[in-house]
This record gives structure tokens, sequence and C-alpha cells, in this order.
């Protein structure tokens, strides 16, 4: 089964990325399973090492929107890229809007190793 630390690398993680194309959110959002059952609406890749986003367990704790403890903001910002399904698209043809930023990045830690297990907000 997969864990939730396995779920947000498989829907988060894209160290190596962005491949530099308008079709990013549209390939990428299909490719890590996120079309399946529906068109996930919004969704962000981070283009940054896994070690450094692992890292952000560590650097600033505040509280989630949700009123939870655990939330975590990273000290730096990171390269990511926001995607947000369009208007006119319908399912099962997901069609996303890919917007590439800057931005620190909030996240949910949790388990044993603390390690990001949902992807909160970009700021
Ligand atoms: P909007 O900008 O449409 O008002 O809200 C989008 C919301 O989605 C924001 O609260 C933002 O923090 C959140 N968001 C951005 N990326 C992701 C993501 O990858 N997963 C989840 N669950 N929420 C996200």
């Amino acid at each position: 089964k997969e864990s939730w630390a396995m779920m947000f690398q498989r829907q988060h993680m894209d160290p190596d990325g962005p491949s530099s194309n308008s079709n990013y959110c549209n390939q990428m959002m299909r490719r890590q399973l996120m079309t399946e059952r529906q068109c996930k609406p919004v969704n962000t890749f981070i283009h940054e090492p896994l070690v450094d986003v692992q890292a952000i367990c560590l650097q600033g704790n505040i509280i989630c929107k949700n009123g939870k403890p655990n939330c975590h903001k990273s000290s730096s910002s990171m390269k990511i890229t926001d995607c947000r399904v369009k208007s006119s698209s319908e399912y099962p043809f997901c069609d996303y809007e890919t917007s590439h930023k800057e931005r620190h990045i909030i996240v949910v830690c949790g388990g044993n190793p603390y390690v990001p297990v949902h992807f909160h907000a970009s700021v």
C-alpha cells in the first residue's frame, strides 16, 4: 500500500523538472495518476532535491489552516509549478494551466521518520 510519504513524492516531487513547455501539467498530472477518477483541481510540483524538501520538516513550525500544529514553512524559496485545471476542462480530458513560480512552501509533516505527507500551500 502506498504510504502518505510515498503519495507526497508521487504527487509533488519532480526534482529534475520542469521540462519547459506549457503542456507540463497536462503530462505530469496524468503521468503521476492524478487524473484517474477525476481531474485533481489544484496541484503543486516541487523542483528541488528530495533531501531539501524533507528538511522543511525541521524548519519553521507553524499552525496549519485547519488549526493543526504540524505545518512547516521552507526557510528558502523553492522552484515550483502550480497546476490548475482550466474551467473548460472536461473529465476524462483533463486540461491544466501551467505556471512556474518561486515561492516558500508549506508542507504538513508526519510519521517516523518525520517527513512531508501533504502539500499545504505556497506563499
Ligand atoms: P485558490 O488559489 O483556488 O483559492 O486555492 C487553491 C488552494 O489549493 C490553496 O489553498 C493552495 O494552498 C492549495 N494548493 C496548492 N497546491 C496544492 C496541492 O498540491 N495540494 C493541495 N491539497 N492543495 C494545494
